[in-house]
């Protein structure tokens, strides 16, 4: 029983292949390394393709896919085309904060033309003294005559010189210090705004990452997303669903370095015989090939677990964790039994490697990931003793 790929006779997971074949993913994932850029033409094919957005509801212009469609999907970009695409696809997933809350002629004026591929938002919560523990942001927002003033500095955030708008996560003076967090959109071309960029980044250098300072940003009140102190609330939905999607995408470019170096060493002759045949080479390919169909198994109970309404941090955060480190080593076994040439940029691991690795910081990091499993082990423990009884 094959697990992987998956689904591939999926009606989306076909779009999702002819259009990686049509816009030549393969070949613009390397060129968006060399040349970093925010890729513009294939964002807005993305939108016109209706390949942006696949879990938005249809009623806001999105796909409304299944999370297990959306999950498949998300993969096939990654095993055709490395990490960039399938990101992209996910952008109005990562500001859902947005259309859920916001006021509806912002959602007009942003988020659907967002999920057309015509405008780019990004997301501002990390700052330089708050990052895993989000919680402790500082970026002011005070109230004046027709709104709010942001004052203050945002930092590592993703497309910070290509996004036209972003969601920026503030606090209200005498606010909970522990919560009270209101959101804002905030277009980044208002007086007072000021970007710069990091001095470039191992991976996916696409994203352009930087700082954004506030100096004194004015905001009218109907930018403001939802009610105010309510922003970590929305956003805490938002962070489950896009750690279990975001799995399917570092699976699937592992998935394709697995497949290839398979590839590779069947037909590779070392020492008068192919390579595939030495035990230290096929044995931890097998291995790898197990942990990565483990991964997707447990990738698709935590999406069918979402999808019939569970609330899942733990499982999204284990299944994003679990990606991240199985398919790193895939990737690196990749490299390594392509020898010379996989450490070279001549092939596509080492940037699939670099480009995975972000999958260890951002959008919580391993670490936070297991932090956050850890409170399940707690409540089960719990559960365990003010039950009194011993489940297994
Ligand atoms: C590619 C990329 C894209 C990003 N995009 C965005 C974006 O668009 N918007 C945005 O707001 N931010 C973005 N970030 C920032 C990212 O969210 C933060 O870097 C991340 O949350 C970690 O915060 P920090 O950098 O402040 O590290 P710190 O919080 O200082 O953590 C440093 C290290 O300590 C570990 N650590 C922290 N707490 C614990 C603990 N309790 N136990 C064990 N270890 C711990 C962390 O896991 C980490 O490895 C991005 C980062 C990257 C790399």
């Amino acid at each position: 029983m094959s697990v992987l790929p998956p689904h591939p006779e999926d009606p989306l997971v076909r779009e999702v292949t002819e259009f990686a074949k049509r816009h030549r993913l393969a070949e613009r994932y390397r060129e968006i390394d060399r040349n970093p850029a925010f890729p513009w033409a294939e964002y807005r094919a993305l939108g016109k393709a209706g390949l942006l957005g696949l879990r938005t509801p249809v009623a806001l212009g999105g796909r409304g896919a299944s999370l297990r469609e959306a999950g498949a999907a998300l993969f096939h970009f990654a095993y055709r085309s490395g990490t960039v695409f399938g990101k992209l696809s996910l952008q109005p997933e990562f500001s859902s904060v947005l259309a859920a809350h916001g006021a509806p002629s912002v959602v007009d004026e942003w988020f659907r033309p967002m999920v057309r591929g015509e405008r780019l938002v990004g997301n501002q919560i990390t700052e330089p003294g708050a990052g895993s523990d989000a919680l402790a942001l500082k970026l002011g927002a005070t109230r004046d005559a027709e709104g709010y003033v942001l004052t203050g500095e945002k930092s590592e955030v993703a497309m910070c010189m290509d996004a036209q708008a972003a969601i920026v996560y503030a606090r209200l003076p005498g606010s909970d210090p522990r919560g009270g967090i209101t959101a804002f959109l905030v277009p980044q071309d208002l007086p007072g705004v000021s970007r710069r960029p990091t001095s470039g980044d191992l991976g996916e250098r696409w994203q352009r990452r930087g700082s954004v300072l506030y100096d004194h940003v004015k905001i009218p009140e109907r930018y403001r997303i939802g009610d105010e102190g309510k922003a970590f609330e929305y956003l805490r939905e938002e962070l489950t669903q896009e750690r279990a999607l975001l799995a399917a995408i570092y699976l699937g470019a592992a998935y394709a370095s697995w497949e290839e170096t398979v590839a590779h060493v069947q037909q590779r002759l070392v020492f008068g015989r192919p390579l595939g045949r030495q035990e230290g080479v096929s044995f931890p390919l097998a291995q790898d090939l197990g942990r990565l169909s483990a991964d997707w198994l447990y990738e698709e109970a935590t999406l069918a677990g979402l999808e019939s309404g569970g609330e899942g941090a733990e499982a999204a955060a284990l299944a994003k964790w679990m990606a991240v480190e199985d398919g790193l080593r895939a990737i690196d076994h990749a490299i390594q039994f392509h020898g010379g040439r996989g450490y070279s940029q001549d092939l596509p691991h080492e940037q699939r490697w670099r480009d995975v690795r972000s999958g260890g910081i951002a959008h919580g990091s391993s670490e936070i990931m297991l932090v956050v499993a850890g409170h399940e082990l707690r409540s089960r423990r719990r559960a365990v003793e003010e039950g009194g009884t011993n489940p297994g």
